[in-house]
């Protein structure tokens, strides 16, 4: 893609998600606060859609899988023992001249600004926790710092589950919450930000396992990603060489998306060996070898934000065939934060709005949830703007229904409709769910 075509993509994704309230930028009636951002009612619903529909597979779905929820803040001592107090740090340059800071291995010049030209200087370790201070002293023990990764909440609660639920090798540890990094150059709209969700498992397996373990989360991850409508022609599977590798990592694969700014990072998936266990002193009683161990870990790791714009920019779509382009986001069903728009065909026809409201939204709000109520404009209009905030199927009370107990459905895809039973609806949507 040329560069102009890139950024007028970005453009417009970002324009739509807050113009139809998906996303907005964090603070803004105060300027902003860079690498922030908050999720309005639809974007919010399409989290949702995301964190659950993971959950669901990762998770509640299966017999080896317990969930955790972390507090945000923890003692200093786990980051300590993590390696994050001592490593958790990307090469940072500043300009000697305006100040900016910019990330060492980010930019193409080394020497030169590219904001004012002035002079960099010679990069730093800069370690991106967020630290505040706990209680009301003021001293380094009340250092705290707020997670940059929800996994050392998992490992600090390993022993926990194990005491609670006995669980046997191989089993894992899931957890869905925020993660905050002090990123120097936060970009790329929710990209990279300073605040943002994870969804993160740690699989603890015997060390002889690892390798199929691994194989076995690539496919899993994979199957996630095509399951909730990643376009899968985008995500390339990088496997990350040896001298690349993080501080805790024997093996790591990248799962990179196509961006409209570049082929970047998505998810990752990292065999993390027993490095965290061993730091953290716990082990395991392995009743079937006799014997106490210390489990190896698999690590599938999703950034919630990254999955949002990936799934968004994949559903994305302009059909320019018309008089005006047509904007649709192709969402699965499952994963469409509004199901269905009921409408009446003209809204100052009392016996149309009255049959809309309380024989179709009413009943089918209380089923699905994510059902919408829309009489403003013509017809032509509410379609356009269902298709832009991806509603699979808009539903009209005509003059017909009031005789035939019918609706018009009209498909955002294809554009084609057709005549449904109003008592066959809840079948319709149900069906098309799965
Ligand atoms: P990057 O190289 O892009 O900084 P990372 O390799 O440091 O990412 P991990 O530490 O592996 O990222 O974090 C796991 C996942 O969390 C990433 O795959 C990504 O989906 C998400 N993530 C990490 N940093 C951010 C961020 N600043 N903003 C949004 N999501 C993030």
């Amino acid at each position: 893609m040329a560069k102009e075509k890139e950024n007028e993509l970005m453009e417009k994704v970002v324009s739509l998600c807050k113009r139809r309230g998906f996303i907005f930028q964090g603070s803004e009636i105060y300027g902003g606060l860079a690498g922030t951002f908050d999720y309005g009612d639809l974007g919010g619903e399409l989290l949702h859609n995301i964190k659950n529909s993971w959950w669901k597979k990762f998770v509640s779905s299966r017999r080896d899988m317990y969930g955790i929820r972390a507090a945000i803040l923890m003692n200093s001592k786990v980051w300590e023992a993590s390696g994050h107090v001592a490593g958790f740090a990307d090469p940072m340059v500043e300009c000697e001249k305006c100040k900016r800071r910019f990330r060492a291995d980010q930019i193409e010049d080394k020497e030169k600004c590219a904001e004012c030209g002035g002079k960099l200087g010679e990069p730093k370790q800069f370690n991106m926790m967020f630290k505040t201070q706990i209680g009301a002293m003021e001293d380094s023990s009340a250092t705290v710092y707020l997670r940059p990764e929800t996994a050392q909440g998992i490992f600090s609660n390993f022993k926990n589950t194990v005491d609670a639920y006995h669980p046997k090798l191989p089993f894992g540890m899931a957890q869905i919450g925020k993660a905050f990094r002090n990123e120097i150059t936060p970009r790329d709209f929710i990209f990279r930000c300073r605040e943002f969700e994870q969804m993160e498992i740690e699989y603890f397996v015997r060390e002889a396992d690892w390798q199929k373990y691994f194989e076995y989360f690539k496919d899993q991850m994979n199957e996630w990603m095509e399951d909730i409508g990643i376009d899968m022609s985008k995500v390339h599977e990088l496997e990350v060489a040896p001298e690349d590798l993080a501080h805790y990592s024997k093996r790591t694969v990248d799962f990179e998306f196509d961006y409209p700014f570049g082929k970047k990072e998505l998810f990752g998936l990292a065999y993390r060996g027993n490095f965290d266990l061993t730091n953290h002193k716990l082990e395991y009683v392995d009743e079937e070898a006799g014997e106490k161990i210390t489990p190896h870990v698999i690590e599938p790791s999703f950034g919630v934000d990254r999955a949002f714009l990936a799934l968004f920019l994949s559903a994305y779509n302009e059909d320019t065939s018309g008089e005006e382009p047509r904007v649709f986001l192709k969402f699965k069903p499952k994963m469409a934060p509004i199901l269905a728009c009921v409408s009446p065909l003209l809204k100052n026809k009392p016996e149309l709005v009255e049959y809309a409201e309380m024989k179709v939204f009413t009943p089918l709000k209380a089923e699905f949830g994510r059902i919408a109520y829309d009489d403003n404009g013509n017809i032509g209009k509410r379609y356009r703007r269902q298709d832009e905030i991806g509603t699979p199927w808009c539903i009209v009370v005509d003059f017909d229904t009031l005789t035939d107990d019918s609706v018009t459905i009209r498909d955002r895809d294809t554009g084609t409709q057709e005549r449904v039973k109003v008592s066959d609806l809840s079948k319709f949507i149900k069906e098309r769910l799965d």
